[in-house]
């Protein structure tokens, strides 16, 4: 059985391709046109796996714009769901997904099995999501996948403001008189880990906890995260593709 799974985000778009014990992966910026970077995925996963289009058995998109890839073939689901079952397939014994993207962050409580039991989600705010780290990244002067490396938590400086606006005014202030980037970085992590594990709490934590999402590459967030929730958090190393291989998985059965 052949089957694709894409999750296409607001910042990142992630491929997985399986074909029987193979399995294909591919992320790729999404840019300005989710419709365009999905058929690039596609046809990259089919280039690389030699496989024709003809012979995959099932498509299953998820993500912000998977309603923006209209072939006929594919069908859509949930990003809940999806990561659910990649979670499940990745990290048995799961009880908590803490998933951070670039847009929003959410928190699924799922049964051993990888069925979901309960979910919470911030999409309304920037504060404490992907795109918030980007915004102060750009103010410091760095890439994100730069800050984790960076971050200073003996000389973690508080950041008041939630918001990403205000954030970044008051990270420029700091910077004027004189705190350290590392100092700053850390308290970037403390407050997005703040804000997610008081959604996570509300949820109810329950083991193994597991982060996901592009934001779970960050170090930094993980190490804040474990901080406030007082509990070990486990990263799989495919963290920002358990979406698509979710979606890859379902498309199967
Ligand atoms: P979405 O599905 O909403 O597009 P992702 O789960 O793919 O989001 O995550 C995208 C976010 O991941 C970006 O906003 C960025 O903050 C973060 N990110 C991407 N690459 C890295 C990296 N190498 N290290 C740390 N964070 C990263």
């Amino acid at each position: 059985m052949i089957t694709v799974g894409m999750d296409i985000g607001s910042v990142a778009s992630k491929g997985v391709l399986l074909s029987g014990d193979k399995k294909f992966s591919l992320v790729l910026p999404t840019g300005w046109s989710p419709r365009d970077v999905g058929e690039q995925i596609l046809a990259n996963l089919l280039a690389e796996s030699r496989v024709e289009l003809e012979e995959v058995d099932s498509i299953l998109v998820t993500g912000y714009g998977r309603v923006s890839f209209d072939r006929a073939a594919a069908r859509t689901v949930t990003e809940i769901s999806c990561h659910a079952r990649g979670v499940a397939a990745l990290c048995p014994e799961t009880g908590t997904i803490i998933d951070i993207g670039g847009q929003d962050s959410k928190v699924i409580s799922i049964n051993g099995n990888g069925k979901v039991l309960d979910f919470a989600m911030n999409d309304k705010c920037a504060a404490g999501t992907g795109r918030f780290l980007q915004v102060m990244a750009n103010t410091l002067g760095m890439d994100v996948g730069e800050l984790a490396a960076f971050e200073d938590p003996s000389a973690m400086v508080k950041i008041n403001s939630m918001c990403t606006v205000f954030a970044e005014s008051e990270i420029i202030g700091l910077l004027a008189r004189g705190s350290s980037k590392g100092g700053i970085i850390a308290g970037l992590h403390q407050s997005v880990g703040k804000r997610v594990a008081a959604m996570t709490r509300r949820l109810g934590v329950k083991e193994k906890i597991v982060f996901t999402g592009g934001v779970a590459q960050n170090a930094g967030v993980c190490r804040a995260l474990e901080e406030e929730l007082k509990h070990r958090i486990v990263v799989p190393e495919e963290c920002q593709f358990t979406g698509a291989l979710g979606a890859a998985l379902l498309a199967a059965g």
